[in-house]
């Protein structure tokens, strides 16, 4: 096996953010990173998300916050309105954090293209329809098992192949999976500006039983028109049967909670423009194994609520790149990434499934403690710092354990 002071060979499996953004930083470090992808042709699934601060720090420090900077939307706040009454249920802007921290709304594409490229321009090997499913380890290192072959040895296997990793088996304590109640279908559409801010993330709801969101993505290429992603509450069990209703009948439903979304509404035409986002809630206890440590969701996934999952990979990738620079073997490596990310993952994702079922669930009581509690106290000073905090992703300081200075107006400002 290596020695951290020689170059390391290691298995990157998954091209997501976590997988692309973890084998950037190994190849920085000196490392011989190889990324295996089960598609033919690696490309991104699904729709829009959003950089938090702590993201954007994360692709700062390998260069590409421009790129990405152009490309997607400044989003300064998040808000949500009940449909029938009006009243504002979710209310949470960046402003109490400084003038110039803000999240930054992209199109998934727009976010792997420039990751995808950084990879390519530096060369990083990348194989492609490779489905990963286990790992053995032997004298010389640790193998890849696929339905095609096995890959290795390697000196470290970094799993990044997300909510429904077949290597988590190989964790030091095998996750319970849990599906959560709710998913959502998603779709991708010209962004509209009249009646929506094209700076905040805009959600209407109905009880918890309905979300409804816009969210402004900017553009998936620099020419490229502007887009939002457009998004629906549904339990997943209940998508047959709103297929088999109709678009027509799932429009009216839609209008009659959210009228201002008929433009969005008209570009969506079947079901067919709609990706169904089935949740789960999962964390491993120690994201690591003999071997093998785990990047963002194969790690920790849950439901996109608070928004912070595709910035927890990218936290998770320059941790353990950090942890690697700093110790003496890979099995040292991986006890320092595991502690380096420990706290913030609980933390974020209890907060995430604490806070879910107030915006996705059948409850009724919930709902009404969460308009009572946005309405009164949430808009004191202290608890709206308080929850910018929380949905940068800066609580416990994520960026201080991996040496990555806090996102600062500064910053932005430069
Ligand atoms: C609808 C929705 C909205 C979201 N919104 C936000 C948001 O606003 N902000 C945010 O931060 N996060 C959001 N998230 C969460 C975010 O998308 C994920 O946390 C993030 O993509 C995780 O990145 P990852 O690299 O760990 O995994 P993934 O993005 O899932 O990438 C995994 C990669 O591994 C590949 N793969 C899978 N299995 C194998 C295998 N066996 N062998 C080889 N390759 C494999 C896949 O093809 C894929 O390329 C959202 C998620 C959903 C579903």
């Amino acid at each position: 096996m290596a020695n951290l002071r020689n170059q390391l060979d290691i298995a990157i499996v998954g091209a997501g953010p976590g997988g692309l953004a973890t084998a950037l930083f190994l190849h920085r470090a000196g490392h011989r990173a190889t990324v295996f992808e089960r598609f033919d042709t690696a490309h991104p699934v699904g729709s829009g998300l959003m950089l938090q601060p702590t993201g954007l720090a994360v692709l700062q420090a390998l260069g590409l916050d421009g790129q990405i900077g152009q490309l997607g939307a400044r989003v300064d706040r998040l808000t949500g309105t009940d449909s029938r009454s009006g009243r504002t249920v979710l209310d949470v802007g960046y402003a109490p954090l400084g003038p110039n921290v803000h999240a930054l709304a992209v199109h998934r594409a727009a976010l792997f293209n420039v990751l995808h490229s950084a990879v390519q321009r530096k060369g990083i090997a990348l194989v492609t329809g490779f489905t990963a499913t286990a790992m053995t380890t032997g004298e010389t290192g640790h193998w890849l098992q696929s339905d095609r072959g096995r890959e290795g040895p390697f000196d470290l296997i970094v799993d990044a192949s997300g909510a429904r990793s077949p290597l988590r088996v190989a964790a030091r304590f095998p996750p319970k999976p849990r599906p959560l109640t709710y998913g959502a279908i998603w779709s991708t559409v010209p962004w509209v500006d009249s009646g929506f801010d094209r700076h905040a993330l805009s959600q209407r709801y109905r009880k918890s039983s309905v979300m409804i969101g816009v969210l402004p993505v900017g553009r998936q290429t620099g020419d490229g028109p502007e887009l939002a992603a457009f998004f629906w509450s549904l339990k997943p069990e209940s998508y047959d049967g709103l297929r088999a209703r109709g678009i027509a009948a799932w429009h009216d439903e839609v209008l009659s909670h959210w009228p201002e979304t008929a433009p969005h509404l008209s570009h969506m035409a079947s079901f067919e423009q709609m990706n169904l986002a089935r949740y789960a809630h999962e964390t491993l206890r120690v994201p690591a194994g003999t071997g093998i440590g785990f990047v963002g969701d194969s790690a920790h996934c849950t439901s996109p609520q608070l928004g912070q999952g595709a910035n927890m990979a990218l936290l998770d990738a320059a941790a353990l790149a950090t942890a690697l620079d700093r110790a003496g073997s890979v099995a040292e490596a991986l006890e320092l990434y595991c502690r380096f990310r420990r706290w913030h993952v609980r933390f974020y994702q209890f907060m995430s499934l604490a806070l879910t079922p107030f915006y996705q669930s059948d409850s009724r009581t919930l709902p009404f403690v969460r308009d009572v509690l946005v309405s009164g106290i949430g808009k004191l000073p202290p608890v709206a710092a308080l929850l910018a905090q929380l949905v940068s992703g800066q609580m416990l300081r994520p960026l201080r354990a991996i040496s990555l200075a806090p996102v600062t107006s500064a910053d932005r400002a430069a």
